[in-house]
């Protein structure tokens, strides 16, 4: 029983922990989109949409936000397609979707290129451009030509426009679609400008208006998209070219197609704009009435506060859509000024790490040297660093002793070695604080010592042998009450170097020793 009680706490805790994201699996129903497409069912067409939307997962919205932008883009609904463009433009660069950004630019160019801000639309077409290039999608390179054919032939320069349409025919032939498009017809509709362009560039007149009849009429059963324009598109061109009757019975067919169809609340201007057409070439037949008609017709309410309403949706969107890039901005500066602080402290602690690293090395360094030069039972130099010293200071103005202690032997033999330590030491002691201020010392080896007086103009050689000599031979000693004295061989002005110097000196200590000890023997002064 509490087993079963465990398993199911535990069942509880692993499903609320592990949330099966519920909206990621709901994605949008294509087949009920395309069935009421199918059925001219706009109005249902797009709430499906528009409702999967905000329960698509990531990937999904960005498929759901194209399918609206098909619909926005044929319906001509600027205003929601320049919201949702930009949506697309802003979800698939979060997402790294190359392929996205590049559709949501060309959508964003259709909204200034049916407001008539060409400019502007070519800015967003180069864009658009510009990733299809980066990524070799030949999708978009394929719309930039289209667009390129559209403004071209807008002004009548049909040779222009017909090589656009060719080289975008070359590049869409070659786009492989999805199958998250409604119509994805863009092959199609750069198929119809292109032969519509190309009979007026290369067709004689009279042939022209079969030609470009009979371009309108194959399209009778294409999907919704291109049968519209290719009605529409026609009927244009034969209206131009003075064949106003053909021109209206595909207007006729277009609007035919247009009624039939359920828009719902949706905004589009299609009805209005081929209503006009189709009253003007009513008037060019001479059929005014009908003409008249329809102009009255159009006479269509225009709900001020509806049109409030829907600026205001459309701003708050707008200011959602910049406050998300403001905020994805931000978050990416605190990012960079995070690891640049995580880099600065790391960088810190390295240096701090090398500052203490380096102290101590250096100190250990000091402490080596400093034993390599000390003796070790008297801390005065050793022989090699006296010497080393010495040499780099000799002149004449130096003078160097050495110091022998008498009969040490002796000492050892009577009070023995340790005691013969301790006489050394205190004798070192001795000779080191005689030295301070006038010059340095250090143990030769044994129970001998070597002295350097520095600046003998100023101090007298002899004294400080003397002094030295006299103050060894005051200390009183605990084991015996008899004192213990140094002789001393003195050079008053050093020679060149340390080996002719220190043979003066030790040949008078010899002598020193000789003549009954406990004295200094100089070159320049005898007792
Ligand atoms: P002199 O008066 O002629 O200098 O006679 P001395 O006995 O002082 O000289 P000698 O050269 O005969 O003896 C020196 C002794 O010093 C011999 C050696 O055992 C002893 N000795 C040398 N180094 C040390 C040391 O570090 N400690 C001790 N305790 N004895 C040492
Ligand atoms: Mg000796
Ligand atoms: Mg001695």
């Amino acid at each position: 029983m509490i087993k079963k009680i465990v398993l199911s706490i535990l069942l509880i805790v692993f499903i609320c922990s592990n949330p099966t994201p519920v909206s990621a699996t709901i994605n949008i129903d294509k087949d009920t989109v395309n069935t009421l497409i199918d059925d001219k069912n706009f109005e249902d067409a797009y709430r499906i949409l528009i409702d999967s939307l905000n329960e698509s997962d990531s990937d999904q919205k960005l498929k759901t936000l194209r399918m609206i932008l098909e619909v926005d883009n044929l319906l001509g609904d600027t205003d929601q397609l320049l919201l949702h463009g930009l949506e697309l433009v802003d979800s698939s660069i979060q997402k790294n979707s190359s392929y996205d950004e590049m559709i949501g630019y060309y959508y964003l160019g259709n909204v200034y290129y049916k407001l008539y801000e060409d400019t502007k639309a070519l800015e967003y077409f180069e864009k658009m451009l510009d990733v299809a290039n980066r990524y070799n999608y030949e999708l978009g390179k394929g719309f930039y030509h289209t667009f390129s054919g559209l403004i071209s032939y807008s002004y009548e320069e049909y040779d222009i426009a017909l090589d656009s349409f060719v080289i975008a025919q070359s590049h869409l032939e070659k786009a492989p679609l999805d199958e998250d498009w409604i119509f994805g017809d863009f092959l199609e509709d750069n198929d119809i400008m292109l032969s519509i362009t190309k009979s007026l560039v290369n067709d004689p007149s009279e042939i022209q208006i079969e030609t470009i009849d009979a371009i309108g009429s194959s399209y009778m059963d294409a999907n919704w998209n291109l049968k519209l324009n290719a009605l529409w598109e026609s009927s244009f061109v034969l209206n131009k070219l003075g064949a106003y009757e053909k021109s209206v019975a595909l207007l006729e067919e277009a609007y035919e197609h247009l009624q039939s169809t359920n828009f719902g609340d949706l905004y589009t201007n299609l009805q209005d704009y081929l209503k006009y057409d189709l009253a003007y070439a009513y008037y060019n037949t001479g059929e005014y009435q009908k003409s008249s008609e329809l102009v009255l017709e159009d006479a269509y309410d225009y709900d001020i506060k509806e049109e409030v309403n829907r600026s205001e949706l459309i701003n708050d969107k707008l200011r959602t859509l910049e406050n998300r890039s403001l905020e994805a901005e931000s978050q990416r500066q605190m990012r960079i000024i995070g690891i640049i602080s995580a880099f600065s402290l790391l960088l810190i602690l390295l240096i701090l790490i090398i500052i203490k690293e380096y102290f101590k090395v250096k100190s250990l360094t000091k402490e080596v040297y400093e034993k390599s030069i000390k003796d070790g039972l008297t801390g005065l130099y050793n022989r090699m660093a006296l010497v080393d010293r010495y040499e780099k200071e000799i002149s004449s103005k130096t003078a160097l002793a050495i110091v022998d202690i008498d009969d040490f032997k002796d000492i050892n033999d009577s009070y023995g070695h340790l005691i013969g330590d301790e006489v050394i030491r205190k004798i070192a002691e001795v000779i080191e604080h005689t030295m301070i201020g006038i010059g340095y010392a250090g143990r030769y080896g044994g129970e001998e010592f070597l002295i350097v007086i520095q600046n003998t103009e100023k101090t007298n050689p002899w004294d400080i042998a003397e002094a030295l000599r006299l103050n060894v031979e005051a200390i009183r000693w605990s084991f015996k009450s008899e004192p213990i004295t140094v002789s001393i061989g003195l050079l008053c002005h050093s020679k060149s170097n340390f080996d002719e110097g220190f043979k003066t000196v030790d040949d008078l200590l010899y002598a020193a020793k000789e003549s009954g000890k406990n004295m200094t023997l100089s070159t320049d002064y005898n007792l």
